[in-house]
């Protein structure tokens, strides 16, 4: 495997979203500036995401990612449940 980029990605280019009640992680892919789900993928509380990170849309890009001002979300029960 080549040597990938590290890529620190500032707070804009990565959020938090709920899906049926579950966070899931999304990040802002720096070359098409399209948002992909992060799955299957392990964060650390420093931010680091792994392993590598490629695009959702499949553009090529493909980096190591840190994530700036990361913080979790805890998980919260859907409305009505
Ligand atoms: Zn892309």
């Amino acid at each position: 495997m080549p040597d990938l980029d590290c890529i620190l990605l500032n707070a804009d280019k990565w959020k938090w979203v709920l899906r049926d009640g579950y966070p899931l992680l999304k990040v802002q892919c720096p070359r098409c500036d399209c948002w992909g789900d992060v799955i299957d993928h392990t964060i650390a509380d420093s931010g680091t995401i792994d392993p590598s990170v490629m695009c959702g849309e499949g553009c090529g890009w493909h980096a190591m990612v840190m994530l700036k001002q990361f913080h979790r979300i805890i998980r919260q029960e859907p409305p009505n449940a």
